[in-house]
This record gives structure tokens, sequence and C-alpha cells, in this order.
């Protein structure tokens, strides 16, 4: 657990005999100034101290590995749980936006084909407080750069909407308490159609991605098994109701596989797809993993793609594959920690985010 689990009322819990404004001192330090409890110098020193030791109020989040790319730019974390499960998450700044991408189960059941994190399985939920944290990590990390977090996305490990009551919790409280605007955090799906179908009526202006990558069910059910069980017939019947519904843009993510997906027809039947939706396509060629060794599209090929869906009407922009050098795609630096690979560098917490 951790501290971010704790509501209002079981932090107040935690400060009986103390002043009732404690409790919002004590919520702006952890939220809103990224602080550790024995850092709020707001409070008086022995209530502080006090605080700093309380086991309700440890982090969740301990620092096993980091890798940097992109000059800089870019950070991947590997974070251990209490339990000994294992995270990522990985900060990204851009010339005008930070953004964190966030972990929201432990491994992940959806055994997607090309993915590391569903070749290595399921692990557990995680609770909202180890989704939040990441996200105060982060925060943490664009500050001591001179940056601020402004972008959440749910593409780490995991399928969050298998995860739905606590990732609906973490969107209120990155909303509400971190303050970042919903309309900055986005969902991604690979598919789960009554999550998306309980999106449609969620209160917060977040964003939808279907992590889609084939748009004809023999392909499809061979990279993202979960298609057998909602095939695209009603996938893109939910994705439908989802955007009558809420009237906000939808996008597609579309892992470029070389030979398998990139070819004009594949264009063809991902517009018929996306054109009717006005969905957006967002283009990235696979990285290879260990358990699907299939190369990724070749620049040519990409933007052969890219012209082929808008010549269809369709949207689309490639994705920079950002850290390709640090294993950036999900999964892949838990994977390789695993194996004992000495390239992931160990840390202390120390000069950790
Ligand atoms: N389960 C959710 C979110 C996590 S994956 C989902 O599937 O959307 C985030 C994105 O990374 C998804 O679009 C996923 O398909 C993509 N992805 C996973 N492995 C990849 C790889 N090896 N190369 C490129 N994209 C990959």
């Amino acid at each position: 657990m951790s501290r971010y689990d704790l509501t209002r009322a079981e932090l107040a819990a935690l400060l009986r005999g103390e002043p009732a404004y404690r409790v919002n001192q004590l919520a702006d330090g952890l939220y809103r100034q990224l602080a550790e409890p024995a850092e709020l110098t707001a409070l008086p020193a022995a209530l502080r101290a006090r605080l700093g030791r309380a086991p309700e109020l440890a982090g969740a989040l301990d620092l096993v590995a980091e890798q940097r790319a992109d000059a800089g730019a870019t950070a991947k974390w590997l974070f251990a749980l209490h339990d000994g499960a294992q995270i990522e998450a990985v900060l990204m700044h851009a010339p005008r936006r930070s953004t964190v991408c966030i972990s929201s189960q432990a491994g992940c059941a959806m055994a997607c084909s090309f993915c590391a994190t569903g070749q290595a399985g399921f692990v557990r939920q995680l609770s909202t407080g180890e989704i939040v944290e990441q996200v105060v990590r982060a925060a943490r990390a664009a500050r001591a750069a001179e940056r601020r977090l402004d972008h959440v996305v749910f593409m780490g490990m995991g399928e969050p909407l298998a995860n739905f009551e606590r990732v609906a919790r973490a969107v209120g409280v990155i909303v509400d308490e971190i303050g970042i605007a919903a309309r900055h955090v986005t969902i991604s799906t690979v598919g789960v159609v009554p999550g998306i179908r309980r999106l449609s009526t969620f209160p917060r202006q977040v964003n939808l991605a279907v992590s889609l990558h084939a748009a004809n069910d023999a392909l499809r059910d061979e990279l993202v098994p979960l298609n057998r069980r909602y095939p695209l017939s009603e996938l893109t019947d939910a994705c439908a109701t989802y955007v009558a519904a809420t009237r906000r843009r939808l996008s597609f993510e579309w892992a470029l596989i070389a030979g398998r997906n990139d070819r004009e027809r594949d264009a063809d039947e991902l517009a018929a797809i996306a054109r009717p939706l006005g969905a957006h396509v967002n283009l990235i060629p696979l990285n290879p993993t260990p358990g699907f060794p299939v190369l990724g599209s070749p620049p040519a090929r990409v933007d052969a793609f890219r012209a082929a869906l808008a010549a269809r009407g369709v949207n689309a922009t490639l994705r920079r594959t950002r850290g390709r050098t640090i294993d950036a795609a999900c999964g892949q630096l838990a994977a390789r920690a695993a194996a004992g690979d000495a390239s992931v560098r160990a840390l202390s917490m120390r000069g950790a985010p």
C-alpha cells in the first residue's frame, strides 16, 4: 500500500488530536508540494517526525533501476513494490509538455504476442495509491529538471480497464489533488469492451486510446488474444458509443509490424474502421521483444502507410520511438532486470525521483 491510498478521512485519523487544518496541510504537502512527510516544514517538528515514521505514510515505490535516453529527455524507472512485484514508469520531456507513462497492474493478463509485459504474464493489480505514486515521483523528477509534469498516459504495464475501479479512483486523485487536467490524461486499452462502455459515462473528460494493431479479426486474434472474446465488431460498436456519448476524439494505437500490418490493404481495413469513428491513428514501429523477434516497419514503409491513411481521410501521427535504447517498450526493462542483465544499472534511492 501507499500513502497515496489514504483518503482525507484516513489522513484525518492519523492526525487525531491536531487542529483540523493540519489535514489540508498534510494533503497539500503530499500532493501539491510533492513532499515526503518528513519534509513538511509547515508542520511542527515533533508531528513531522511522527508522520515521517508512520507506516501508513510510507512510500510504496522502491527504485530498482533507472535508464535515461534522448539526452536526458526520457527516463525509465523500474520500481519494486512492498511484495517484490515490479512495475515500470517512463517520464518524457518534449518541448511543450512533460508526460509520464504509468503502469496500472504489475504484469498483464492480456498476453499480446508482441508485448514484453504480455509475454511475462500477470502478477497483481496495483492499488490506487501505487498508481498515483508513480505520477508523484514523475512530477518530482520533472520539477527537479525545472519542468512541470502535465500529461499522464496509462500506457505502462497492465490493462487499465481490467483494474477499472482503482484506475478510476487514481484518475480522480491525479486530477483533483495533483492538479493535472483530465483532458491531459489518456487511458489506453487493448479493447476491454465493458470497460470502454463504462468510460462512456465516466464523469472525467479523459482521453481514450485503443490499441488496435490489426483491423481484421484473423490477424487481431493472433496479435491480441482478447480479440477472441471481444471481436472487432463489438469493439468498434463500443467505440462508437463512447464517441457519441463523450464527443471526445478517440485514438487508435497501431504498432507497425514489418509485412504483417503495414501494407496498403491493412491501411484500407484500418481506414474503414477509423474514418466513421473520426478516430486519430498513432503509428509506432514495433519494438522487437524477445518473445516476438519480428521487426518494426522500416521508415519508408511507415511513411507510405501514413500517406495511405491520409489518402483515405484518416489522420495519423508517427510516434517517435522514444527511448528505444532503454527498452522503453512496455515491460522490456522489467524483463531485462529479471534476466539479471548488467546493463540495468541498480540504484540506491539517493538522487532518485
Ligand atoms: N494494456 C494497454 C496499455 C499498455 S501497452 C493497452 O494495450 O493499450 C501501451 C501501448 O504499447 C499499447 O498500444 C501496446 O500495444 C504498445 N506496445 C506494447 N508492446 C509494444 C512493442 N513491442 N512495440 C510497440 N508498441 C508496443
